[in-house]
């Protein structure tokens, strides 16, 4: 998560900067000094930009933007947070449209209207005259809107990365430990969309360390507060020796390196003397 937030915290902050950047532009240039003497004329300017032709396609790009949320999320049966993680063709479509498509278009139109506007007001200030509505005031609005909505769901797609990337490692984490024994003893786990399984060692490491069958009864598992039964299947930890359920100290390791008894590190050489006066290694 430290990652990801790094990276939003730098968007929006790219974001913001710029259209701060562009405000104090644009501030200079409303404040054009008016030439003294000189009659306002009755006929209409014609501004430096068309402005008023990014204003209408700013529009279209808003509409195209919730009518590939509304497709998306209908297309997903209503879910509302569909795009996390869409079942359907339609859906991934939809979303991926978002992202790759219209936000940067957005994105580009929004720098593209700023700098528009501030050369229409240093080139052709008197343009807006004849309007009551299309002010340069309203177009600065809009375009304070626009970069917004662009730093908002820029930030909305990286947390939905970020989620999807934690729920594939943790799915991961779960397949290589997930057994008929872990699902009796914990119930079927659901892969989260956070790094708690995540943590600890990897599945890779944890399946190499020595699994076995227990011999003898023995004392509670300190994990799940179990008794550790004749034929229970069992892990002795790497170090330490101490013995675990197999399903418990697996889950324990997804999320720490240590036991969960004497706080030895998992990552060391495996001490097969004291783990073999615990329990039979097979
Ligand atoms: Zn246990
Ligand atoms: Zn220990």
């Amino acid at each position: 998560m430290k990652t990801t937030w790094g990276l939003s915290e730098a968007i929006l902050t790219t974001v913001l900067a710029f259209v701060i950047w562009s405000l104090v532009r644009l501030d200079g240039a409303l404040e054009t000094p008016e030439v003294e003497g000189e009659e306002t004329t009755t006929q209409p300017i014609s501004c430096y930009r068309p402005l008023n032709l990014w204003f209408g396609i700013s529009g279209l790009q808003v509409i195209s933007f919730a009518m590939a949320i509304i497709v998306g999320r209908c297309a997903e049966n209503g879910d509302k947070w569909w795009f996390v993680d869409p079942c359907s063709r339609v859906g991934k479509v939809a979303f991926t449209s978002t992202w790759a498509v219209l936000l940067p278009l957005l994105a580009g139109w929004t720098a593209l209207g700023m700098n528009w506007l501030s050369a229409t007001l240093r080139e052709t200030p008197d343009c807006f005259a004849d309007s009551t509505y299309l002010t340069p005031t309203m177009y600065v609005s809009s375009l304070v809107l626009c970069g917004l909505a662009v730093a908002a769901y820029a930030l909305i797609v990286v947390c939905v990365w970020d989620a999807e990337r934690c729920r594939r490692a943790n799915s991961i984490a779960i397949e290589s430990v997930q057994d008929a024994d872990l699902v009796c003893r914990w119930g079927p786990l659901t892969p989260a969309a956070t790094m708690e399984l995540c943590g600890g060692l990897t599945p890779e490491e944890i399946c190499a360390l020595p699994r076995h069958i227990q011999s003898c009864d023995e004392d509670q598992c300190v994990v799940c507060l179990s008794d550790m039964a004749k034929g229970d299947h069992a892990r002795s930890f790497p170090g330490c020796g101490h013995v675990f359920h197999r399903a418990c100290i697996d889950l324990w390791l997804l999320r720490k390196t240590t036991c969960p008894l004497c706080k030895t590190q998992a990552r060391c050489d495996y001490n097969h003397e004291a783990a073999a006066t615990r329990g039979t290694i097979c």
